[in-house]
């Protein structure tokens, strides 16, 4: 079957690593005119890294394995300890957090050169019997028998289906970046999440020497963009406990990117015919529980599962893709969209055992997961 994908993003390029190995002619197109380098960078649960174990792409030295989640209060108190660890264990696939740009490159270094065309920004897109038409900003079109819509949170192609972005703003944005910091967590396998009044802050190892940090505060499409993020940033959080302040130090105002929160309800339908989206077109969430591109690896890894079974009956499948995939993203977009519950006071963390979080945790992934 002719598949070609909108978007080489995690989702796309999973997609089309999944229908490649079954036999589909996959062509990718994408509206950069190379792939990205930015994104800082991404944890990968059990979910995520056990589709791409199955997809056959390795992620042998890149990035930190990930084995303890912390929680702390401003002032530096442990308040919760998960140890994810007992997760990778029960299922079998392991955490690890990796720049987004060495998982874009393992996705890719997956494909036959020639899979993915850069520089081609889809416009629209319209169905006539069986066959999808795809056209771009240069003028060109394409054709074939399903189009898969991975053009993320902005997508053409899902607003072509729906007529409307769903977005809506959370009311908060994270100001993040990767580079090297240096702090004694950057060699370790804990991922460390501090909250306070002004905000949370998140610190994950990233391998490489590199560490993840974020900034999350309150943001508003009606907000003034900031002209110096990062003053603003060590205004608000400068005298927090360490390790904050030495991350504060060691970055500079250029490394810092904002990405504002937006989610919605994640419907049970996305696509018409055979047309169908995947990764955060479907179902866009603030980054508050780090599965957006773990869902993204589940849609490439059900869809082809889904195609697999029912060859013949392509819309039929792909409602049938749908339906599963809108139960499993439309728990974790619920729970991601809960900012306030993301951010409990101390006192209600506290009441939490470590080894009930690290139960709960493990049971939480599979729910949120059709691979595992
Ligand atoms: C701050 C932050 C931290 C995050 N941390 C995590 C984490 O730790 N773990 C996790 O699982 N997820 C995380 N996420 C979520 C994750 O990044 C996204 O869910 C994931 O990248 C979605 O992948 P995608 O392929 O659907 O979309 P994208 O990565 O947005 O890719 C879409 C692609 O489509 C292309 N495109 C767009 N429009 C067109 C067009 N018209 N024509 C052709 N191409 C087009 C774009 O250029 C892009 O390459 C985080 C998100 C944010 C904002």
């Amino acid at each position: 079957m002719r598949v070609l994908v909108i978007g080489a993003g995690v989702g796309g390029l999973a997609t089309a690593a999944a229908l490649l190995a079954d036999g589909h002619e996959v062509r990718v197109a994408e509206a950069a005119d190379a792939a990205r380098t930015g994104g800082a960078a991404v944890t990968l649960w059990s979910n995520g890294t056990g589709v791409l174990r199955d997809l056959g792409v390795s992620l042998d030295g890149v990035g930190a394995p990930i084995d303890v989640l912390e929680q702390w209060s401003e002032d530096g108190r442990r308040l919760v300890r998960i140890d994810v660890a007992r997760a990778a264990r029960v299922h079998g696939h392991p955490h690890i957090c990796l720049p987004r740009r060495r998982l874009l490159e393992r996705l890719a270094d997956a494909l036959p050169g020639g899979v993915v065309e850069f520089g081609r920004a889809c416009t629209g897109v319209v169905q006539k019997g069986e066959t999808v038409r795809a056209e771009f900003a240069d003028g060109s079109s394409a054709e074939a028998d399903l189009l898969v819509g991975a053009d993320g949170r902005r997508s053409v192609v899902r607003d072509h289906l729906w007529g409307r972005d769903p977005g809506e703003p959370s009311g908060w944005g994270t100001w993040q970046g990767l580079g090297a910091v240096p702090i004694d967590l950057v060699s370790s396998h804990t991922g460390l999440m501090i909250a306070g009044r002004a905000g949370s802050v998140g610190l994950m190892p990233a391998g490489e020497g590199l560490l993840q940090w974020w900034f999350d505060m309150p943001w508003s499409p009606d907000d003034p963009p900031l002209a110096a993020p990062l003053a603003e940033i060590r205004r608000r959080f400068g005298h927090w406990c360490a390790p904050v302040p030495d991350v504060l130090a060691a970055v500079e105002e250029t490394d810092v990117e904002l990405f504002p929160h937006y989610g919605h309800r994640v419907p049970r339908t996305w696509g018409s015919g055979r047309i169908t989206l995947a990764g955060d077109s479907a179902h866009s969430m603030p980054p508050t529980r780090a599965q957006g591109a773990n869902q993204a690896l589940e849609d490439a890894w059900t869809l082809a599962a889904v195609l697999r079974k029912a060859p013949g009956d392509v819309p039929a499948a792909l409602r049938e893709y749908e339906r599963r995939r809108s139960r499993k993203a439309g728990i974790v977009a619920r729970h991601a969209g809960r900012e306030d519950l993301n951010r409990l006071p101390s006192f209600v963390s506290r009441l939490f055992p470590d080894g009930l979080t690290s139960v709960y945790y493990t049971r939480w992934l599979k729910q949120v997961s059709d691979f595992l």
